[in-house]
């Protein structure tokens, strides 16, 4: 319901603008006013001290005509003029549901210098690229991005929304929803259409990952969700399939961009970059010490691999958060995935079970982890760690 500020009562103040967490209000001649930013969260209304602000008794939001909205949208992440694997993968997904639907697959890339992508985007599945290029978006930021995206979808119309559920994507998907005044699914595993309602079916683990939700947004367009990265698999690119290429010119302004980038700082080396990484040597609580860790590097640089960690030990302060596999951290699916004193709880096995061979090292045989293993070794990593490296050396 629309958020009105009723100009007799209001003091001016000010407590509202402060308070509004989406910058929606603004004074003018004493007086407050909201603008089209206002998501209705009704932050202000419990704020105002003489009531002055207040819902519109009896005002529906209008649900949006379905006839309307046509196509699947893939937002396409890049860094440094590469696209991530996860858009390759969103592109794999979003092909087959708008082939069910029997409508277009459109992909948006953003950034500054990128349009040698597009040609890419279109051999991963694309029918048309939107390619929205300003020195503005040579690194990912909010503001930028939400408004390009929100410009390109009131212009196009999708009845579906695919991005990664990455760190950028995180962020960005809840703004665009929001702003859009649309539903978000988060962190899906599973995409689908429903046979009679052609409703989007997005599912993804619930309850600490012990069941499986299938969620639709039946009223508002369009129809979003987040995909885990390496839960697809990406599709073979086709380098003769064509498509339109659409260069796309956003009103984005330096001035609409409220956060200055001063300094990128690398807190990350080729190490940890566990979502795209072939070779994985994840390490739990049974490496028994932090510095046991020194020979997972030493293994993952030998084999061009990174290192990866179950939750026990990013809790316990071994290693970064950014390594952690599983339900509440990454999800992975490398060709070799080690993991050295792991348990195998379904929460870590919710981020790694897709890895193409798992090769578990762990002192006790009735560990889960040995049930999803391709190749088990039953022993202590604190000898079975360094003579793999030995091996490795020699090889
Ligand atoms: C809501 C929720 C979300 C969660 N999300 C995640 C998540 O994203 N990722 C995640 O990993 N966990 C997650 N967890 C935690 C998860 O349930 C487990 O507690 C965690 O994965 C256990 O980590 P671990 O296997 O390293 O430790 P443990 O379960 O303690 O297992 C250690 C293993 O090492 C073996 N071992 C011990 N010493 C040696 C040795 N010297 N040599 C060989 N083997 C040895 C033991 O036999 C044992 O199997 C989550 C939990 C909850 C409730």
């Amino acid at each position: 319901m629309a958020v009105i500020i009723s100009t007799e009562k209001c003091i001016g103040c000010g407590t509202c603008v402060d308070v509004c967490p989406f910058g929606a209000i603004y004074m003018k001649d004493g007086k407050a006013y909201i603008d089209e930013k206002c998501t209705q969260c009704g932050a202000c209304i419990d704020a105002c001290p003489v009531q002055a602000i207040y819902r519109e008794e009896g005002s529906k939001p209008e649900t949006p005509a379905k006839v309307d909205y046509k196509n699947i949208l893939v937002y396409i992440e890049q860094t440094d003029g590469q696209v991530k694997n996860v858009g390759y993968e969103l592109l794999g997904e979003g092909r087959k549901l708008s082939d069910t639907l029997g409508q277009k697959l459109t992909a948006v890339v953003i950034g500054d210098q990128i349009s040698h992508l597009a040609q890419d985007i279109i051999a991963g599945g694309a029918d048309e690229v939107y390619v929205v290029e300003s020195p503005l978006f040579k690194n990912y930021n909010t503001d930028g991005y939400t408004t390009a995206i929100c410009e390109i979808v009131e212009q196009t119309k999708p009845y579906g929304m695919l991005l990664g559920a990455t760190t950028d994507g995180r962020d960005l998907a809840p703004r665009v929803a929001a702003r859009l005044k649309t539903g978000l699914c988060a962190d899906c595993t599973g995409l689908a259409i429903d046979e009679e309602s052609k409703l989007i079916l997005w599912t993804r683990p619930a309850l600490g990952g012990n069941i499986m939700a299938t969620i639709v947004c039946p009223e508002n367009y369009p129809q979003m969700g987040t995909v885990r990265p390496n839960v697809f698999k990406r599709p073979e690119l086709d380098k003769n399939r064509t498509g339109e290429i659409i260069s796309f010119a956003s009103s984005v302004q330096e001035s609409d961009i409220r956060t200055k980038l001063l300094e990128l700082l690398p807190v990350a080396n080729e190490t940890c970059k566990i979502e795209e990484a072939q070779v994985i040597c994840a390490g739990g609580r049974g490496l028994c010490s932090p510095d046991n860790f020194k020979l997972l590097d030493e293994l993952a640089e030998l084999l061009g691999g990174a290192v990866a960690a179950s939750r026990a030990v990013v809790d316990a302060g071994w290693i970064s958060a950014l390594q952690q596999v599983g339900q509440t951290g990454k999800t992975v699916g490398p060709k070799i995935y080690f993991a050295f004193g792991i348990s195998g709880a379904i929460q870590h096995l919710a981020g790694m079970s897709s890895s193409d061979i798992i090769i578990a090292i762990n002192k006790d045989p009735d560990a889960p982890i040995f049930k999803v293993a391709d190749y088990g070794i039953v022993g202590d990593v604190q000898e079975v760690l360094p003579a793999l490296i030995r091996e490795f050396k020699n090889r």
